[in-house]
């Protein structure tokens, strides 16, 4: 029987897991299909305060994870498939064998959506990214290309305008997704060319070690070109890692977590943290404030019930 269990490993499970044994709670993190989180495939941030150098993803979730381990923190490589929240303790399934918690700090994460290209997932971090708002800063006066039709796409190509020297925006429809509001700004983005009724068929750049351009084809005219770009941005959206509490969790339509107020759930003693619940920010700094307030909540609520 645990104290709390931590699901998920990147900035926000590993800060909660910090907060949980520094309070000797002995939390025990189950690190799930993506140890580290976003965090790992990142490569350089810039804005985690504290770097004045700036500091590797994988550097930076690992320094937190062994950070929790020095004050007792405990971590099992799994993935949570089947959770009975309906009472506490609180029983999860990992990889074949039941867990029991008195508390539970759901920071599953929220995984982005990629497009499935042959050669996306090998330029991940050496062009090829999710995260304007990580990467943006690598491509000054460089051309950048962002793909997607939504709100996100419509605000991550207006934020890349400030570096790149043009940002190609790549849609598969006529129409976009995303609110008149935001289409209304990218259209009167001088720096923004819309390539619409168009699709990326693959990203080059794999010999080189860093993505030089991709080739597009035209879903109405079946003609196929070929791009110079030097960052490649994918903002299709993402998707939130709650499939086995669906119908125990409150989640909204697209399955994120509900919050109750500060980290708590609809489920007294069940907490959220970071990129679960916030589809907004998503950054590490917000993540691993969000994992702080999800384990002195914890903290708080084993006092309060005598634990
Ligand atoms: P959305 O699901 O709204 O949009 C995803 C976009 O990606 C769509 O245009 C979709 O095309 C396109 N897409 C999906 N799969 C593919 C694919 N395989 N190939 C090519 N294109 C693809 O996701 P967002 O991340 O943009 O937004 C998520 C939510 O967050 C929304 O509710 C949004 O309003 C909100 N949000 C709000 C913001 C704000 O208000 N400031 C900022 C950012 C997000 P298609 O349209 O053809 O389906």
């Amino acid at each position: 029987m645990r104290n709390v269990i931590i699901l998920g490993s990147g900035c926000a499970g590993n800060t909660a897991a910090v907060y949980a044994a520094r309070a000797n709670l002995k939390p025990l993190v189950v690190a799930g299909h993506e140890p580290g989180g976003q965090l790992s495939i990142t490569t350089l941030v810039e804005n985690f305060p504290g770097f004045p150098e700036g500091i590797q993803g994988p550097e930076l979730v690992e320094n937190i994870k062994k950070q929790a381990e020095s004050f007792g923190a405990e971590y099992l490589h799994g993935t949570v498939t089947q959770a009975d929240l309906s009472k506490r303790p609180f029983r999860l399934m990992v990889d074949d064998e039941w867990h029991e918690t008195q508390t539970l700090i759901v920071a599953t994460g929220a995984s982005a959506r990629w497009l499935g290209l042959p050669n996306e997932q090998k330029l991940i971090g050496h062009g090829v990214s999710s995260c304007a708002t990580c990467d943006g800063f690598f491509y000054r006066d460089k051309k950048i290309m962002v793909i997607g039709g939504g709100d996100t796409a419509m605000e991550e190509a207006n934020f890349l305008t400030r570096f790149g020297s043009e940002v190609a925006l790549v849609h598969r429809r006529e129409e976009f997704r995303a609110s008149k509001i935001m289409v209304d700004r990218m259209k009167a983005n001088p720096k923004i060319v819309p390539i619409l009724n168009s699709v990326v068929e693959d990203v080059h750049g794999v010999e080189e070690g860093v993505v030089t351009g991709v080739t597009l084809r035209n879903l109405v005219t079946d003609e196929v070109t070929r791009r110079d770009v030097d960052g490649f941005f994918v903002a299709i959206g993402h998707i939130p890692n709650t499939r086995p509490f669906v119908g125990q969790l409150d989640l909204d339509a697209d399955g994120y977590v509900v919050s109750h107020g500060g980290a708590r759930t609809n489920i007294t003693g069940v907490f959220h943290a970071g990129d679960v619940q916030d589809r907004i920010y998503r950054q590490a700094i917000t993540a691993a404030g969000a994992g702080c307030m999800a384990a002195i909540e914890a903290e708080r609520f084993l006092e309060a019930v005598g634990h």
